[in-house]
Order: C-alpha cells, then structure tokens, then sequence
C-alpha cells in the first residue's frame, strides 16, 4: 500500500447522525484531487452508533483509504485529534469537523494553498457564521483578544477546518492538552511558521448538536495563559494582575489573595509548558 500525500482527520463524538452524509461528501471529494489520500476517523469514546458505522466502513471496500482510531473513553477534541495526528502518513495533514458545518467541498482549496507553499497552515475563516448570537459574539471577544495579544491578524481561530504540513502538526504535538486545539494557528505562527486564512461559506448544524457544553469557555481561559506567556504581551498582563494582587492584598482586601492564588496557579501551567517546550524553527 503506497503512503498517502493527504490525511484528513475528523474527530467525532456521537456523531451517528452526520457520518454517513460526511463520508459520501469526503469520498468525493477526495476522489476528485490530485493526491492520494486517507480519511482517519477519530471516535472520542462515541455512546451511540458511530463506532459500528466506522467498523462497517472499514469493512466495505472504498474508493479513498478509511483509517479508524477509537479512544477508549471519551476525550476531549484535542486528545482525539492528536490521536489522529500520531497514525497520519500524508505529508499534509487536514483537519475538520464532522457535523459539515464547514462544508468538505472547501478542502481542496485549503490543501492547494499548502502545497503552493503559501503557507505551512492554512485556517478557515466562516463567514456568515450560523451561529447562536452568544457564540458568535464570545467567537469575536476570543479572536479579538489573541489578536491584540499576538498582533497576528487572524479573524477565526478555532475553526476546526484547517490544513498543514505534517512538520507543524509534529511540532504541536507537546501542546495536545486540555483544549488546546483552540490555539493551534496561533502557536504555529509562534513557532515561526507561516500561517494564512482562507474564508469559507458556514452552514448551521443539521444534526446532533455541539458536542461542547458552557465548559469551554472556562477551559478556553485556563488554556490561555501558558499560551499568551509565548508573548511579551501575556507577561504584561499577568505582571499587571500580580501588582495589583499584591496591592490590594496589602491593603486588605479579599479579592488580592484570589489574584494572587490564581497568578500563582497561571504561572505553574505556564511554567509547566515553558520548561518542556522548545519551540523549533521551520523547515521549508
Ligand atoms: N468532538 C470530539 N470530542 C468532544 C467534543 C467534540 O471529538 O469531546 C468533535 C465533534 O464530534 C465534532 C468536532 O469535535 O466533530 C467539533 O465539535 P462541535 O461541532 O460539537 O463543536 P462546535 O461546532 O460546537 O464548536
Ligand atoms: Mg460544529
């Protein structure tokens, strides 16, 4: 069996209702550019059918190779996707997700934008997003924030569509914790590679619903410390919440030793990432 060029790696938790739609889309897809390619499907612990629709997938004969990987348990996004970036053979890894809110007929236009060498990491950018009004305003406060941050002008950061060589997504790898998958354009852009937008039409999703509940805007914060401690722009605002911290502790007020508790906690995450991390330069 020759190594494919191209991965597409999907993530899925319960997503019974969406694969069979997903699969006859991608296959398309997939038949219709000028790579080899694989489909690796990540089942993150699925309670519904997914994981027998996967087992009947691999045992019908298909036109684009299917690969599945089943954790255990259910995971989390960042740990299924990881899964799927650890069997990858293509030399361009793709990911999206499975509910076709991004729709698959996009990623050739993705993938061609890799190969030209324009990018390492090409991020789609929904446009129209179809939404709640409540997402779709934290989805704005959230890429504002990483921009003023980062000074990188990148409009949707987590969108789940992305594609890139395979070096970025080895060198990302020690970030596949915790929720992670959320900064992944902008660690790789830290990392010294080049990463590019590419706007794309958004669907609402038709069925299931989203798999991640009010949760992920607690993880979302938590995650951003050690990620906003690559910049010099993190340190000011974590110094600034020490110094304040410390103020107000010293005049009494309760809220300091709430400060200073998390500032200490921020900075041991952080520190935690900046000991085992070292951050790579590109290759071409
Ligand atoms: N997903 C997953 N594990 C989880 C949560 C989500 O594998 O714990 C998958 C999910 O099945 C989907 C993708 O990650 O393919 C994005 O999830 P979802 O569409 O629910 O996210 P949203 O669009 O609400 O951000
Ligand atoms: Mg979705």
């Amino acid at each position: 069996m020759s190594v494919p060029q191209v991965s597409v790696i999907v993530p899925m938790y319960n997503e019974e209702a969406n694969l069979p739609e997903l699969h006859a889309r991608l296959t398309k897809v997939l038949t219709g550019i000028d790579a080899s390619s694989e489909i690796i499907y990540v089942d993150d612990g699925s309670t519904d059918s997914t994981p027998d629709q996967l087992e009947m997938l691999l045992q019908q004969p298909q036109p684009v190779c299917v690969r599945a990987v089943r954790l255990p348990r259910r995971r989390g996004k960042t740990a299924a996707l990881s899964a799927g970036f650890a069997i990858a053979r293509g030399s361009i890894l793709v990911t999206t997700d499975a509910d076709l809110q991004e729709p698959p007929e996009v990623l050739p236009m993705l993938l061609s934008r890799v190969r030209s060498g324009e990018a390492h990491l090409v991020v789609a950018w929904r446009q129209q997003r179809q939404d709640t009004l409540f997402r779709v305003l934290a989805s704005r406060l959230f890429n504002t924030t990483l921009h003023w941050l980062t000074g990188l002008s990148l409009h949707d950061v987590n969108c789940g569509t992305k594609a890139m060589k395979r070096e970025v997504a080895e060198n990302l790898e020690g970030w596949m914790i915790s929720d992670m998958h959320r900064y992944l354009p902008v660690l790789a852009a830290r990392m010294g590679y080049r990463v590019a937008e590419a706007p794309v039409p958004h669907v609402a999703r038709r069925r299931g619903h989203s798999r991640f509940g009010a949760s992920r805007y607690l993880r979302a914060i938590v995650d951003l410390l050690p990620v906003s401690l690559m910049w010099w722009r993190g340190w000011q605002v974590w110094l600034t919440l020490v110094a304040v911290s410390i103020w107000l502790t010293a005049t009494h007020h309760p809220v300091g030793w709430l400060g200073l508790a998390m500032a200490v906690a921020w900075a041991g995450s952080a520190l935690a990432f900046w000991w085992k991390y070292d951050f790579p330069s590109p290759g071409r």
